[in-house]
């Protein structure tokens, strides 16, 4: 409140001061008096001027509001699908080697069914850190599916993904903290690994993190497969 007041002294001063030099400029300040100038401007043009410039900052916080939106997925607050797939594939164009990592949360549906789907958007969330601690600034992670993140490693090479890769399979701890749950839960991911090609197309590179990512779900979960010829689907 103290901060509208603040502004409309502003906007009652400059309008006061522009009332002041037109009126002059066209020669009808004699038709007024000083204080005319002022009620003018504090009922008449500082409201009008305000109203303007609130809608305006309106405009302008709502427009950035809806551009976060359609970039960023809404729980996690990662890149979502589309602003993934765009980053990514502008940054391996410009990296030199790079890796994707395809991860997927093992056994979600159970945490959802046991603890509810609350538990699971706090672990999703809990994932998210996770892997935003285990990557460094500027590497790019997106939220791609349900329970489902990838994750672009620029200029790494593959002995060091699959350190980052293996590090993501360990367990990871959250508290729901729903009514119902008081303890500790965890959760593993399974995570395909695919190195950087960039004479294919980002979804080949994607397709292929698929297939590690199910053989890691075919072997077990909560472990690292890294994508190979023999995995090639024909
Ligand atoms: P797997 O180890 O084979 O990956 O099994 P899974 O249970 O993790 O995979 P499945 O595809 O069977 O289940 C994924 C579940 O994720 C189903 C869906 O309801 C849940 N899910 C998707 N998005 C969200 C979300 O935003 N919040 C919550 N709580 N659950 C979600
Ligand atoms: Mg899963
Ligand atoms: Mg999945």
């Amino acid at each position: 409140m103290p901060a509208i007041v603040g502004r409309f002294a502003v906007v009652v001063s400059l309008v006061t001061i522009v009332n002041f030099i037109f009126m002059r400029i066209y020669g009808l300040s004699h038709l007024v008096t000083p204080v005319y100038y002022f009620l003018h401007a504090i009922f008449v043009g500082g409201p009008f001027v305000l109203f303007g410039l609130l809608v305006i900052v309106f405009q302008i916080r709502l427009q950035r509001r809806l551009s976060f939106l359609s970039r960023k997925d809404g729980l996690t607050g990662l890149d979502n699908r589309r602003t993934f797939f765009e980053h990514a594939d502008i940054r391996r164009k410009k990296c030199k080697g790079g890796v994707l990592l395809l991860v997927d949360a093992d056994y979600f549906k159970r945490i959802n069914d046991t603890y509810g789907h609350q538990a699971g958007d706090i672990c999703l969330k809990r994932i998210a850190k996770t892997l935003k601690h285990n990557v460094r600034h500027d590497d790019i992670i997106g939220r791609v599916g349900g329970e489902e993140f990838a994750i672009f490693l620029q200029n790494v090479s593959l002995e060091q993904a699959c350190m980052v890769g293996e590090r993501l399979t360990k367990p990871i701890t959250f508290r729901p903290s729903t009514t119902s749950v008081s303890r500790d839960l965890r959760v593993t991911l399974s995570v395909g690994a695919t190195v950087n090609d960039v004479n294919q197309p980002l979804d080949t590179l994607f397709a292929r993190a698929d297939q590690a990512l199910y053989k890691a779900k075919e072997g077990g979960r909560a472990q690292l497969v890294v994508w190979n010829e023999q995995m090639r689907m024909h």
